[in-house]
């Protein structure tokens, strides 16, 4: 990671741990938006509370990890059980926040690190992690977020490609447009022939979704690799899974996470880092 541009680490030494903080606030969001996104509750109103008995957590409950620590994972008024979830994803957005500062992604064609590139990437990261929390959860990825998330895409394709100049960003809205499509048809297309073949679906819609929002982001390269990331991975983990029968033999598990997971490592990472270990493995 030395080519890593540190302009903006350079200009601020102390920045990664203020956005770790407010990356872990935004994975506080999200674990709410998580949990209330399929019950159909506002994710707003009414402010965080036990799921179980209801009271109001205090403003020092709500810090995110240090009121799980606090609480030592227990409702202070009647007992329930605070899932360990709930600050591993605090974390993990924290992490992302920090990555992102650090990323070199290539899907918006090549050009230096930036501002606009690293919120690109904070949108993208945080957008994923209600979808993979929801789709563990219920096996469900909520149309309207896969929807607005690949509208979001392809906006911020526009205004990172055009800021470089014309041609750049009709090229990049094509393709980034292009990917999108491929991914619909394309996963809709395995789908219905998984379902003729062995008579039942292999992938859930919303699956075809993800991976267009992904195209949006990412262009036709990066959702390649992203869904060749995604397949192995789900192969891995199912296999392992069945093996040591955490999985039942046709129990269904989510592809979303693996989707998502490997769209993040793709705008990290960009697609050059990638390309090579694709290559081995074929
Ligand atoms: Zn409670």
């Amino acid at each position: 990671m030395s080519a890593v541009s540190p302009f903006l680490l350079s200009s601020a030494p102390g920045l990664p741990i203020v956005v770790a903080l407010i990356g872990a606030c935004v994975g506080s969001f999200l674990n709410v938006v998580a949990w209330r996104l399929p019950r159909e509750e506002s994710v707003v109103l009414p402010p965080s509370h036990c799921p179980k008995c209801g009271s109001r957590l205090r403003w020092h409950e709500n810090v995110p990890l240090l009121g799980w620590l606090l609480l030592r994972a227990r409702c202070n008024h009647c007992g329930a059980p605070i899932a360990i979830r709930y600050p591993l994803v605090e974390l993990l957005c924290a992490g992302l926040w920090v990555a992102a500062l650090l990323a070199q992604p290539s899907a918006m064609g090549p050009q230096p690190q930036s501002w606009l590139l690293v919120a690109a990437g904070w949108l993208l990261l945080s957008w994923l992690i209600p979808l993979v929390l929801i789709d563990l959860d219920h096996l469900w990825l909520p149309e309207p977020l896969c929807r607005i998330g690949l509208l979001l895409g392809l906006a911020v394709t526009a205004v990172i490609g055009f800021q470089q100049n014309a041609t750049v960003g009709r090229e990049l809205l094509f393709h980034h447009l292009v990917a999108a499509g491929v991914a619909l048809v394309g996963f809709e297309t395995v789908s219905a022939l998984a379902q003729k073949l062995i008579g039942k679906p292999a992938l859930g819609l919303g699956d075809a979704k993800l991976a267009a929002l992904l195209g949006a982001w990412l262009g036709l390269t990066g959702l390649g690799i992203t869904v060749y990331l995604a397949v192995f991975g789900g192969a891995v983990v199912g296999s392992i899974g069945r093996l040591t029968g955490l999985l039942g033999k046709h129990q269904p598990f989510p592809f979303g996470p693996f989707l998502a997971a490997g769209g993040a490592a793709v705008w990290l990472l960009g697609n050059d880092v990638w390309l090579p270990w694709l290559g081995l493995a074929w």
